[in-house]
Formats: structure tokens, sequence, C-alpha cells
């Protein structure tokens, strides 16, 4: 017997992998989690039916959401990182020294311990001493903070179920205030290939725009994502992710990264037309 995930992109677009076996199932007071054994993309977390992560090309999300902003200011020192349960994002932070403390907040226990457990790749740097983390709603943590943070990554699910909170203009607002006066926010911003996902990506696009005097898109290329195109939310109090790319000081560090490098930095401002123009009607 053949076993597939499928996931369903829009009313008529599915995506599919071949399956080996589902390593884990589990309901958690707010999702559905499975862990599924793939046979092209390796092991892959779903929550309610929807792909976060695969091992393949898990790489190319978590260089994206975090270099571009430490290769902007290389001197962030303390990390809010909301949702991020498979560990990836904190993965990549822990490899720059500088780094003194990374506050992870994911409101889903469950998450992080089935990662922990069947994907090893992404969990690796949970243990690092100077990561703390909080199972708790993100949207209420970042109310209680001021003036704290370098960085604010928010690696979380869609605008909808549990994540829905995390693209408000109050949570923006609150980002704003528990960042330091040079801090960076960056978010993911899903895709607009689709047009069921665009009216949300301008929505996010108009409140962060409002919020933020530096407000900016880039993309990657993520095959499991759908239509494989995807956005990051870059915005800032001070540093613009162009003009104060430390690119020299970023290549002295010697990190060895898959996907991401300073050219591509660069590159990955410039979008294609028809993203412009969805972004200049937000
Ligand atoms: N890279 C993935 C993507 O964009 O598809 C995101 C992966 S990560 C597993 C997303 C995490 O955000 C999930 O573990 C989920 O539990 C968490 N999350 C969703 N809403 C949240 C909230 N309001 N506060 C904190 N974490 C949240």
């Amino acid at each position: 017997m053949e076993l597939w995930y499928s996931e369903q992109h829009t009313d008529y677009v599915r995506f599919s992998l071949k399956i080996k076996e589902q390593l884990f199932c589990g309901k958690s007071e707010f999702q559905q989690i499975d862990i599924l054994d793939t046979y092209e993309f390796g092991r892959a977390l779903t929550l309610d039916g929807y792909l976060m992560v695969t091992e393949k090309d898990e790489f190319i999300y978590h260089d994206m959401i975090v270099h571009v902003p430490m290769a902007t200011n290389l001197n962030i020192k303390k990390v809010l990182v909301i949702g991020a349960g498979d560990g990836g994002t904190i993965r990549e932070l822990t490899r720059y020294q500088g780094i003194e403390q990374i506050d992870m907040v994911e409101i889903d226990e469950m998450v992080v311990k089935a990662c922990r457990k069947f994907l090893p790749q992404t969990a690796c740097k949970l243990e690092d001493p100077r990561v703390r983390i909080y199972y708790e709603d993100g949207l209420k943590y970042v109310r209680r903070k001021e003036n704290e943070y370098d960085l604010i990554l928010v690696d979380s699910t869609d605008p909808f179920g549990p994540g829905e909170g995390l693209f408000t203009k109050e949570f923006y607002g609150n980002c704003y205030n528990a960042l330091k006066e040079d801090g960076i926010l960056v978010n993911q911003h899903e895709s607009t290939y689709y047009d069921a996902y665009v009216e949300a990506m301008k929505r996010a696009h108009k409140r962060i725009m409002e919020t933020f005097p530096i407000a900016r898109v880039y993309q990657a290329h993520i095959p499991t994502y759908p239509s494989g195109h995807w956005l990051f939310g870059y915005a800032s109090k001070k540093y613009d992710p162009l003009l104060d790319l430390k690119e020299k000081e970023w290549n002295a560090l010697g990190l060895t990264t898959k996907y991401y490098n300073t050219q591509l930095h660069k590159g990955c401002f410039a979008l294609p037309n028809y993203v412009t123009e969805q972004l200049n009607e937000a």
C-alpha cells in the first residue's frame, strides 16, 4: 500500500509527498501535530495539516529568517523568538558567539517535545545555556516587555488558529515597544502567488509599515511552501537592511551557510513586479 501526505494549497491545487511512515501523531490544546518520514524531503512536521518544516528544505527558511537581520547588526545580544517550536531558528542563532540571551516563546509545549524526539536536526540547540523557553502566547508575552530586545523573530504559523494574533496591529505595536531603539523585527510574511494569501500579506505589511519607520519585504525559494515562493518582513527603528549590511564583518565570522550569503542578502530585497504592486497597494 502507498501512503501519501497531501496539503491543499488552494481549492484547486494540492501538494503531495510519498510517506515512509508516520512517526508522531498528537492533538494538543492548540492544534493537530504530526511528524512524517517522507521519501524526498526526510522528516516533516505538520500542524493542522500544514507543512511547517522538512529536513530537506528547512535550511532555506532558517538561514533567511536569522542571517538577514544578524548581518545587518552584528551587535545583537538579546533576541526574542516567537513560535519556532521545531528549534531551527534557535539552532542558527546559537551560532553567533555575540548573542548572550535567546528567549523563545512557544504556545505549544507538545510541538517542542515532539521535535526534540523526532526532529533532532532542528531541535539540536534548544539546550544551549543561552536559550530560555517560555510556553505561552507570544501576543501576551510581548505586551509586558519594553525596550528589552535587539531582535525579535516571529517564526509563527499562518494568520489563523493560534498564530492569528501575531499578525495584528496590537502585536506589531508591542514588538516596537519591546525592541530597543535600534531593534529589528523579522516575521514570516506568507506568500502572494495564490490569491487566497494576498489579502493577509497586504494587511500584515500595512500594519508593519504604520508601526516602524523602516519596513521592507524580502523573498526566498522554499519548495514545500505554497507556490515555493515565500516572503519575510523586515522592520526596524534604525537599520536599513541594505544600507547597513555589514558585508565584510559578517563574512569575517566564517559561518558556513547552505543558502544565505551576503550577495543573496542584497538580491533578496529585489522583488518581482507583481509582489511590489501588491505591497504598494497595501
Ligand atoms: N517555519 C514554519 C512556517 O512558517 O511554516 C513555522 C514553524 S514553527 C513550528 C511555528 C510555531 O508557532 C508552532 O510551533 C506554533 O505552536 C507556534 N505558535 C503559533 N501561534 C503562536 C503564538 N500565538 N504564540 C507563540 N507561538 C505560537
